[in-house]
């Protein structure tokens, strides 16, 4: 298979239009949000916080509280510690939590805050030193959410996994998920009978049953106590080929803690699912019940079932790294062709990954540093009739009628981002109904307009438009 490399910021567009991702502290606040009663502090000004929450909230359908410093002209030019200082002093007050990020934004950054020493300070001058306030640097011009993220876990674990004594459990460790995933993940290891540490876990406060009364902070997430007994456990489990080793938890975990790594992509697909089982069993001994056999199976009879509608979808596909990699996987074993595969950032993991898939499916463009436009354009050449990621690809179906299959952060144009589910087996199956089921409501939509269209040009005697959907 050729890949053609290409970056979507053509020579003749100086422009990102529309771009595929967001800003680094918004993936740093996703990470903290899956650990047990944390806040996040982003130190900036406070429009930041009110995009990023407004995002979150959206997706997940869920009250997301981000504190900010609010700096103003003052503190951007005398610096913003005394504004820092305070605003952790009302958030202890007001939210008493058993963890706090700190969060630097692009003004933070840009007039070169030392957040470091600030929190240190702060600690030692509240008499607060064994709380962990972890500290991340995450300017929004650095880099990805994606990298957001990873930067922040492997913050959050250097800054508290301190306890070596050894246990039977593993460490799993989960790229941007939704709630939903995270959960089928969990019954999975349950029905392997593995004691585990999820790290980090939004799998309940990000999708919180309904309760009374209403509580601030929402149960749920990596408990603080296991997140120390890190360095303990027998082995890492990391899900994600595309992290770079410096933002690494699990990288961390094996340089300082010795605790062996193991990296699988994230099991979405048959064979992705295989790896994830394959290795946990590996690792612990695990026998496969009846039960996991079962699911598998009604995958393989989902894929069969679906098979014959699949050849004739051409994908786009999109988002982070970590999702991209087994979504085109996923498509290219049901016979669906990823004729795009784009991500926000650059990912020379990512790169070489797609490049490394069997060549005889066809040709598969990768786009990095991706925008919509990009991809608009280079679908549009490659006839594209399926667009698989978040809610920025809303601008494919709009403008160019390509039916999208929304997975990923963000969902904020449909209700329910929480519970999109893609991983197992069971999600698996799920994940490709949907695609599946797109394809063939576009298969009878075209239909019937190409046969309304001859009808009603047959007696009116005039052209008639209908749009048709690819
Ligand atoms: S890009 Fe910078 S200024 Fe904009 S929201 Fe992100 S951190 Fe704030």
């Amino acid at each position: 298979m050729e890949i053609v490399k290409t970056q979507a910021n053509q020579p003749y567009r100086s422009v990102n239009e529309n771009p595929c991702h967001m800003c680094m502290p918004l993936g740093g606040i996703l990470a903290f949000a899956g650990i047990e009663q944390s806040m996040v502090m982003l130190h900036g000004s406070q429009g930041c916080s009110t995009y990023m929450r407004r995002h979150i909230a959206e997706h997940f359908n869920e009250p997301i509280d981000v504190a900010s410093s609010s700096l103003n002209e003052k503190g951007t030019i005398y610096g913003g510690e005394a504004n820092l200082k305070k605003g952790l002093d009302n958030l202890m007050q007001l939210y008493q939590p058993k963890l706090i990020g700190v969060l630097t934004t692009c003004l933070a950054e840009t007039i070169g805050e030392d957040v470091d020493r600030i929190t240190l300070d702060y600690k030692r001058e509240r008499g607060m030193d064994d709380f962990p306030l972890v500290s991340a640097p995450t300017p929004g011009y650095g880099g990805t959410h994606t990298e957001g993220y990873w930067q922040a876990l492997r913050k959050i674990v250097t800054g508290v996994a301190s306890k070596p004594e050894s246990r039977p459990g593993v460490n799993i460790i989960v790229p941007n998920l939704s709630p939903a995933d995270v959960r089928e993940i969990k019954r999975v290891l349950g029905l392997l009978q593995v004691d585990f540490t999820m790290f980090p876990d939004v799998s309940e406060n990000l999708d919180r049953p309904w309760a009374r009364p209403y509580q601030k902070v929402a149960q749920g997430g990596t408990r603080i106590e296991d997140l120390k007994r890190m360095p303990g456990a027998r082995a890492t489990i990391e899900m994600s080929l595309t992290v770079d080793d410096a933002l690494s938890p699990g990288q961390y975990l094996k340089d300082e803690w010795r605790v062996p790594l193991y990296r699988v992509p994230v099991p979405i697909g048959i064979e992705n699912t295989d790896r994830f089982i394959e290795v946990v069993s590996g690792i612990t001994g695990a026998s496969v019940p009846q039960s996991l056999k079962d699911e598998r199976g009604r995958l393989l009879d989902c894929m069969v079932d679906s098979h014959k509608y699949n050849s004739r979808g051409r994908a786009v596909v999109f988002g982070e790294p970590d999702l991209v990699h087994p979504i085109v996987a996923t498509c290219r074993e049901n016979g669906i062709h990823p004729v795009i595969a784009a991500t926000g950032g650059r990912s020379k993991k990512l790169t070489e990954l797609i490049d490394a898939f069997p060549s005889e499916a066809g040709q598969t463009i990768y786009l990095d540093e991706a925008d919509f436009m990009g991809m608009l354009e280079k679908g549009r050449a490659a006839g594209v009739n399926l667009a698989i990621g978040h809610s920025g690809g809303k601008f494919l179906e709009e403008k160019e009628d390509i039916p999208l299959i929304r997975v990923g952060f963000p969902i904020h144009d449909r209700t329910g981002g929480q519970r999109v589910m893609s991983v197992g087996y069971t999600g698996t199956a799920m994940f490709l109904d949907r695609v599946t089921n797109a394809l063939l409501e576009s298969l009878h939509r075209n239909y019937r307009i190409s046969m309304y269209q001859q009808y009603y040009q047959g007696y009116r005697k005039r052209p008639v438009v209908l749009r048709k959907r690819r």
